[in-house]
């Protein structure tokens, strides 16, 4: 089959390895000169687990909520007396936060996660990309948490089958010793075989591997227009028309309007976020592994030689120089309270990045037919983007392949939201 991708970030370019390996002719529409200008640009990078990751289900941030302070950074920061929409998408995210049981989403996850560690190692057999993957997770606890908070964060690791240890103080130090002594801690949770990469790295890699395989990348290519037809679907884009087979929505945040325009509703709200990159000064104080700041849900994640921190989730607010300097400021803050030595205090940024993260109140990912003949969706992976993303272009590949898939169709489905 012919078939298009809209947008080369980390979903539409993962999309394009599975079709092509499956035998299909792929080209990618992507509106802007480059791949990966979006979202996909600087995440955070937390690849596995998914259960831990502290903007992914939102069932999870309610149950941190129990027990440890978490200042309003750490929150869904809602700006809804302009959009009303964001105040319904908000009511809804905290309504399904409050009482989901999240047992039935942690399996589904877990089953796409699994499939996209093997999918992961597969392409990494047949292309090697060096996208500075790290291994290691550790999470301190400041203070005791209550027992109802630990409960909650150890049973979700037990139900998605994912090794931990709980540590004490002297044995989270010796993991990593960069920690700032002047911090006391009740402990901490150590996930040895978490795992953390560099997506842009990754994505990069594989367009330039699949491009010398026949991917055609057609960047300024802006998609206006998707129409069904008979057979096929017609894309109407910024440089004219061009026909395809069936075409698979890849478009991060902007998946919404275009889907809109066939009369498909996507309930998914952009999320923005933030993080910082920062060159290591002394690696011996540097982190080894990625850090979870519970309390101000941050992550602290080492891409080769630098720092990054993310954290911030804010939804309705307009891009401003002084909310992202506001965060900025927060991020080195918390990454120099726990890592004191590892950059120098005077030492310029190298990236601070506003980035979204799409969601659906549920907090899982949009994947698979739309119910518009031959469009396709892979969309709305809020936090998980990067770390599920071949596994989600492996699930949609089986499905417009007419296969079965290994996944919970129904789970990841458009349809749920009927
Ligand atoms: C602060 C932050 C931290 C994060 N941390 C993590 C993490 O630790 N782990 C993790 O797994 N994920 C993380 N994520 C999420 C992850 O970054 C995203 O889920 C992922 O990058 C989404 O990729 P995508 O390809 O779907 O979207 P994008 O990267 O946004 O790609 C969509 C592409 O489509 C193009 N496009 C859109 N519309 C059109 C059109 N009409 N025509 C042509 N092209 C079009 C866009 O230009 C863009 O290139 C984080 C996100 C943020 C913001």
């Amino acid at each position: 089959m012919k078939i298009a991708v809209v947008g080369a970030g980390i979903a539409g370019i993962a999309t394009a390895f599975e079709l092509m390996e499956a035998g299909n002719e792929v080209c990618i529409y992507e509106q802007h000169r480059t791949a990966g200008e979006e979202a996909s640009f600087a995440p955070a990078g937390l690849m596995w687990p998914c259960a831990i990751n502290p903007w992914g289900a939102t069932a999870f941030q309610q149950a941190l909520r129990l027990g440890l302070h978490r200042p309003a950074f750490a929150e869904l920061d809602t700006h809804g007396s302009v959009l009303s929409a964001s105040r319904r998408w908000a009511r809804k995210y905290h309504a399904i936060a409050k009482k989901h049981n999240d047992v039935e989403s942690i399996g589904a996850l877990q089953e796409l996660e699994l499939l996209s560690m093997q999918r992961l190692q597969h392409a990494q057999e047949l292309f090697d990309i060096d996208a500075q993957f790290n291994a290691g997770l550790l999470l301190p606890l400041r203070k005791e948490p209550n027992a109802a908070a630990l409960y909650e964060l150890t049973r979700r690791l037990s139900a998605a089958h994912v090794d931990y240890k709980q540590c004490t103080e002297a044995e989270a130090r010796a993991l990593e010793p960069g920690l700032a002594t002047e911090i006391r801690m009740a402990g901490a949770l150590h996930l040895p075989q978490a795992w953390a990469g560099n997506g842009r790295l990754f994505s990069q890699g594989l367009l330039q591997a699949l491009q010398g395989h026949g991917l055609q990348l057609l960047t300024q290519h802006a998609v206006t227009r998707i129409q069904p037809q008979n057979q096929g679907v017609r894309l109407v884009t910024s440089a004219g028309e061009r026909d395809h087979d069936a075409v698979v929505l890849c478009a991060g945040e902007h998946t919404t309007a275009l889907l809109q325009a066939v009369g498909i509703r996507l309930p998914a709200a952009p999320i923005h976020g933030y993080s910082v990159s920062i060159q290591i000064a002394e690696q011996s104080l540097a982190p080894r592994g990625s850090i979870i700041d519970l309390e101000n849900s941050m992550v602290l994640t080492r891409q080769g030689t630098r720092l990054r921190i993310s954290g911030g989730a804010e939804l309705g607010w307009q891009d401003s120089p002084e909310r992202t300097e506001e965060a900025r400021h927060q991020l080195i803050s918390v990454l120099l309270e726990w890592f004191p030595g590892s950059i120098q205090r005077s030492q310029s940024v190298l990236q601070t990045w506003r980035g979204v993260r799409t969601a659906v109140p549920d907090g899982l990912p949009v994947l698979g037919a739309t119910g518009a003949p031959g469009v396709w969706i892979n969309a709305a992976h809020g936090g998980y983007g990067w770390g599920l993303s071949i596994g989600c272009a492996h699930h949609v590949r089986q499905l417009l392949m007419g296969q079965t898939s290994t996944v919970d169709a129904a789970a990841f489905a458009l349809g749920r939201f009927d």
